[in-house]
């Protein structure tokens, strides 16, 4: 701390000296004023000419009054101009007799003089004024000859010169005179120099000082301000250094730095940008670096330096790290099968691309004659599939005897930046025979007193095509030694024969060519006692009546036939959901197929929500805002953050509250069917929560929400293989659920939601809307039994409520319909009634404009009136299949001759002269919003607009065009009606 204080205290610049005056520069009299005046006395300072140590011809005063005692003999400088200066230094020359050389010199001899100053801001002294004595003159000093003497030979004489200087200030006023005052010496004042000093312009610490003046006392510090120097920077503030009253400076403070990109240079006065190949992060007075390996600079004067073609860095690698690249593949695959397990070990890349942190993903493909697909969700990777740190992985859960191929890639922190694909190695393998896996729920539909059935889930491995179920069963307080067995080829069977009131243990296993799964863990079940059975009967009795609307006569046959087929065969009686039912028990079900369960088969269908729906804790929803509105409550979208699962947006439909017990059970009964699926273009269900208020069920969010709406806000800006895309979405999700055995009965473009990336998922699987105290919405109309949406709904569905997968169909062909219309409404204005007849006599709906005639003949096909005749789903998979890889089918647009079906006239297209202007008729075909436009370019008439072109469309300003289509299409229609009328006055 000490030298450091030393060494700021030490001055750093030599000073800079002004001259304000100085008598040897005098080319003529230097002419100062003598007192006493010369000439009245001999006495006085004379002005005499001499010569300097160079023997310059300079011009001196002198004096030699040794032997005159009380002498006062003074002389005066002219007017000498301040110019700023606070502190005066004079610097004289000058020599004096040594009084001991003088032979009888009397003691009143000196060998000294005074020097004073008088300020004044004129030069107004005159030869009286100011008086020739201390005060008001102000004495600086009494100037002696020192013991250093330079000699030099002035007028034959040996005479020895001094150099003295004194200062004085602060001096203030304009100006000042100096007067020097012999008192009885012999002298000689050969040169008189009057200076300031001045700090120099100076650069320190990465500063600029500029020149500054010296303060007015020989300790006074004048503060400077740095100014830091072109591309440098303040690191520490203020930047200053103090000037000295010697004109020194000292006490440097703060500092300034270069900037990133330049380096400092000529002993840091300059900060250079950084040559090409070099960098400089940060700023400070380090030297530029040269770029790492791997990296190079774009310009002079770079804070980093930027990877070469395929090399990378990540975010977190430090700048001075060179780039690195991905690995090359994994080495030396091996794979180890063990039935429909393996094991996979390789070795680490040949090049690790620079850097540490490779790390491999395994992709599984299953391979059969159509090629390969990526394998789904169940196959199982141990310790995981991506980001393996290990060489190793062990799969699980694979289909016995299949193909696989797998693909061993080797990432790195960087392989995310380039374009290209991580590196792999593969190695194909196929699995071996297995068992079916274990069958894990079972559950009970129904019972009697010596009855129960029970119905259960397909194992998720099967392994194999199932051949049927074994179903091992005894009384709890027995053995398995005990057990009966019941074979099922379906997951279903009624086990009969069993005691009133007992309490069986069932376990259940498939089979398979390999053999027999494991069985399921143990399930208990309990027959009604006879005390229930008779309660049951009873509660059952009133509803049976009331729905059958019956007579007495009808009621006791009824009782009779109950009381004489029962006892021993009575099934669960209908609900008042009977017909909803689905019928999992039929038998042209392939076993093994997993099936949908209706949640009303359940006893309690609070237990079908806890099978099939997550609880999720009320604390992991967090809700945003409200999107919809829902049969029960608000839809609102917010987030889920399940406990080690990444935060997801999420649909929340809610029950709101004050509901009734059978509300709850019809708003929870959605979430029941919703999470028995699990397929791409079925909406997903995240789960329940029950627990607290309100209820709400979470789904996946759906950014466009309904599709219906999503076509209409975006008319005609879709090409036609984007519409289809959406269509096979949707069939493709019908596809799964009519394979479940689920039939929706409400398929229409408003039940669709559609994602971000357009993809469509099937939605809307409430049961409420169908049933008959439901009389808010209008699409629904009261039918025998429930609700219909007449448009969407196949004949024999409206006439005999016969709802199927083929009726399903009929609804997907109008959804078809609406997707090729932009969500135009079908039928347009026309009745229900007028639907239902216009159907009945084979009226169908034209395409709607654009469609190509492939998807319209697809539609025509799902119109079929024998529902045997439509084509199932699958089918219609294919089909949109086909068109999209083969677009040239997309291309006919010619109407179709209509075989069996009618068009209906297209109303789409109304007739021009119906409307009273040009407004009216924009408005109807559903570009209302171009009145102004057209209005603008004077497109006013009827007869003028019949006669535009695509040119004259595009300049009145309609841009989209699926838009332009449309006008033009209206326009040739409206033409097309002109001459008609034309041609009906000729
Ligand atoms: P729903 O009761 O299912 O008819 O839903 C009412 C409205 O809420 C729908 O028309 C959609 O606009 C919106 N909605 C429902 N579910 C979702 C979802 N999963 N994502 C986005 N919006 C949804």
């Amino acid at each position: 701390m000490d030298i450091l204080w030393i060494l700021w205290i030490l001055p750093t610049a030599v000073a800079l000296e002004e001259t304000l005056m100085d008598s040897t520069t005098a080319t003529a009299e230097l002419g100062w004023t003598v007192f006493p005046v010369s000439g009245t006395s001999e006495n006085s300072w004379e002005e005499v000419s001499g010569y300097d140590e160079n023997m310059n011809t300079i011009r001196t005063y002198q004096v030699c009054n040794v032997f005159d005692a009380n002498q006062n003999n003074w002389v005066r400088t002219k007017y000498i101009h301040r110019r700023g200066a606070q502190r005066i230094h004079v610097e004289m020359k000058f020599s004096v007799r040594d009084c001991s050389s003088i032979p009888r010199v009397p003691g009143s001899c000196k060998e000294t003089f005074n020097l004073y100053y008088y300020e004044s801001d004129g030069d107004t002294a005159t030869k009286v004024h100011p008086p020739w004595m201390e005060n008001p003159w102000i004495k600086v000093d009494t100037i002696a000859a020192d013991e250093s003497f330079s000699q030099v030979d002035l007028g034959g004489r040996v005479m020895k010169i001094n150099t003295e200087v004194r200062s004085f200030g602060p001096v203030s006023r304009n100006g000042f005179y100096l007067a020097f005052q012999d008192y009885g010496g012999c002298m000689s004042l050969i040169a008189v120099r009057v200076f300031y000093r001045k700090c120099p312009r100076v650069i320190r610490n990465g500063a600029i000082f500029q020149e500054t003046l010296s303060g007015a006392e020989s300790t006074s510090l004048v503060a400077a301000r740095g100014v830091c120097i072109p591309n440098a920077e303040e690191v520490d503030v203020p930047i200053k250094l103090y000037c000295n009253g010697d004109g020194e400076w000292m006490v440097p403070i703060g500092r300034c730095m270069c900037k990133a990109g330049h380096e400092p240079v000529d002993n840091g006065t300059v900060c250079r940008a950084c040559q090409s190949g070099f960098f400089k992060p940060a700023q400070g007075d380090e030297p530029c670096l040269p770029c790492p390996i791997n990296s190079r600079t774009t310009n002079d004067g770079a804070t980093n330096c930027v990877c070469r073609n395929n090399y990378y860095r990540t975010d977190s690698d430090p700048i001075q790290m060179p780039c690195t690249t991905v690995p090359s593949a994994p080495l030396n695959v091996i794979s180890n099968v063990n039935e429909t397990s393996l094991r996979l070990e390789w070795s680490p890349p040949r090049e690790s691309g620079g850097r540490g942190d490779v790390v491999y993903n395994v992709i599984c493909k299953s391979c059969g004659g159509r090629g390969c697909t990526r394998c789904g969700d169940n196959v199982q990777f141990t310790p995981r599939q991506l980001g393996l740190t290990d060489t190793w992985v062990y799969i699980s859960d694979l289909l016995a005897h299949t193909q696989y191929t797998f693909e061993v890639q080797a990432v790195n922190g960087v392989s995310d930046q380039s374009p290209h694909s991580p590196q792999y190695v593969s190695v194909n393998i196929t699995t071996n025979q297995a068992a079916p896996s274990t069958v894990s729920i079972m559950h009970q539909v129904s019972r009697t007193v010596d009855s129960i059935t029970l119905s259960w889930s397909q194992p998720d491995q099967p392994n194999g095509v199932i051949l049927d179920y074994e179903l091992q069963y005894y009384e709890k307080d027995q053995t398995e030694h005990n057990s009966s067995i019941v074979r099922s080829q379906t997951n279903t069977a009624i086990i009969r024969g069993l005691k009133p009131g007992g309490i069986y243990v069932f376990q259940v296993r498939a089979r398979t060519v390999a053999g027999f799964g494991r069985y399921s863990g143990k399930m208990y079940f309990q027959t009604m006692t006879e005390e229930e059975y008779n309660t049951s009967i009873q509660e059952k009795l009133p509803l049976i009546i009331g729905s059958a609307a019956a007579g007495l006569v009808f009621l006791i046959a009824l009782v009779v036939i109950i009381i004489v087929c029962n006892r021993r065969g009575f099934e669960r009686a209908d609900s008042e959901y009977t017909d909803k039912l689905q019928h999992y028990t039929s038998g042209h079900m392939s076993p093994g197929m997993k099936i949908y369960i209706d949640p009303f088969t359940y006893e309690d269908p609070n237990e079908a929500v806890r099978e099939f729906a997550k609880e999720i804790d009320i604390s992991c929803v967090k809700i945003e805002q409200v999107i919809g509105a829902g049969e029960f409550g608000e839809v609102c979208s917010g987030n889920l953050k399940l406990p080690g699962k990444r935060e997801m947006f999420v649909a929340i439909k809610t029950l709101k509250s004050g509901y009734t017990e059978k509300q709850r059970r019809d708003f929870l009964s959605e979430a029941s069917i919703m999470g028995q699926f699990d397929h791409p273009n079925v909406i997903h269900l995240e789960g329940v929560v029950t627990k607290s208020s309100p209820v709400m069920i979470i789904t996946e969010f759906m950014e466009n929400g309904s599709l219906d709406s999503f076509l209409r806000q975006n008319d005609g800006q879709f090409t036609v293989i984007q519409l289809v895309g959406m269509l096979r979405g949707i069939a493709s999700g019908m596809k799964y659920l009519a394979d479940m055995n689920y039939v929706h009965r409400d398929l229409a473009a408003r039940n669709i939601l559609v994602n971000s990336n357009l993809v469509c998922k099937v939605s809307d699987f409430g049961l409420s809307r169908f049933l008959e105290d439901d009389t808010s919405d209008p699409t629904y109309t009261s039918a025998l039994g429930g609700k219909i949406p007449i448009r969407w709904t196949a004949p024999e569905a409206i006439q005999y409520r016969k709802f199927t997968s083929a009726s399903d169909v009929w609804s997907y062909g109008i959804v078809m319909w609406e997707v090729m219309s932009y969500g135009e409404r079908p039928y347009w204005d026309m009745t229900n009634q007028d639907v239902i007849n216009a159907i009945e006599q084979d009226y169908r709906l034209p395409p709607p404009m654009d469609c190509p005639s492939a998807l319209h003949q697809l539609m025509l096909d799902c119109w079929q009136k024998d529902r045997n005749n439509r084509p199932k789903f699958s089918q219609i998979v294919n089909n949109l299949d086909k068109m999209i890889r083969n677009p040239n089918m997309l291309k006919a647009m010619t109407p179709l001759s209509s075989g069996v079906h009618l068009p209906l006239l297209d109303r789409s297209m109304p007739d021009f002269s119906s409307f009273r202007n040009v407004d009216d008729w924009l408005d109807a075909i559903k570009m209302g919003q171009y009145k102004d436009n057209f209005a603008n370019a004077d497109f006013t008439s009827f007869d003028l607009v019949s006669q535009m072109t695509m040119e004259d469309i595009l300049r009145v300003g309609v841009t989209l065009a699926g838009h332009q289509k449309k006008i033009l299409n209206s326009v040739q229609m409206m033409r097309a009606q002109m001459n008609q009328i034309q041609s009906v006055e000729v």
